[in-house]
């Protein structure tokens, strides 16, 4: 069976450095889906700004027709904080028998040990990290142990192991943010090329980013 990748994010908006992450990670570790997981209220940031409901509405839209992509909104509907230590434990539960790939851009990866139960989570899941433009690999502290540690370069363990492996997998550096996004968009520039058309027209036509707003729902 292939292993089931769990990407996470505010998602405040999905953008194309997502999008291809999640693509090429699909593809190259032969993944059977990637599950989109946006947040609900996260635990390490202050508010998001667009409503929870309207960045699942982004994520569906973008991820729409694309095979092997889902959205699983379970974090939005448990309101309140989730973490991804909750999370993974329930689709521990829910696919037993299935590996499970926690997807990371590196800048996450940089801050899971601020996360909560962090060491735990690799006896949830595998953890995938993606290069990001601007972010190092860890090679010193806790990370760096860890690395040592857990660390494989073998897509292989990803299907043979069902958690407990860290991967770190070079993609396509795009240098899309989502503050950044909100910054063009907040100062009347176009998004066109950011996102997908789609998910342009739906920032367009409520006007989520258009002005500072903090919307914790
Ligand atoms: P913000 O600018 O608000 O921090 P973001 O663009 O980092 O937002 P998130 O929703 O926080 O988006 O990111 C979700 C996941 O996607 C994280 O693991 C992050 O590292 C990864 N990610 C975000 N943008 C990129 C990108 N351009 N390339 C690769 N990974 C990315």
């Amino acid at each position: 069976m292939q292993p089931i990748g769990i990407f996470g994010g505010t998602f405040d908006p999905i953008h194309y450095g997502h999008l291809r992450t999640a693509f090429e990670l699909w593809q190259a570790l032969r993944l059977s889906e990637v599950r989109f997981l946006p947040a609900g209220n996260p635990p390490h940031r202050q508010l998001t700004h667009a409503s929870a409901e309207l960045r699942v509405a982004m994520v569906k839209a973008a991820i729409a027709g694309q095979p092997g992509f889902v959205l699983d909104d379970r974090e939005v509907r448990r309101r309140g904080v989730s973490y991804s230590f909750d999370t993974l434990t329930e689709l521990r539960a829910e696919f037993p028998q299935r590996s499970l790939c926690l997807l990371l851009g590196m800048d996450a990866f940089l801050g899971l040990p601020d996360w909560h139960r962090w060491r735990e989570l690799l006896d949830l899941a595998h953890i995938v990290v993606a290069h990001r433009p601007g972010w190092k690999a860890p090679t010193m502290g806790p990370l760096g142990e860890l690395m040592v540690d857990h660390g494989t370069g073998s897509i292989r363990d990803l299907h043979e192991k069902l958690a407990g492996r860290i991967y770190i997998r070079a993609v396509t550096q795009l240098e899309i943010s989502s503050t950044d996004l909100r910054q063009v968009i907040t100062s009347g520039q176009d998004p066109r090329y950011l996102v997908p058309e789609d998910v342009r027209r739906i920032i367009l036509e409520t006007g989520c980013y258009a002005r500072e707003r903090r919307d914790g729902t």
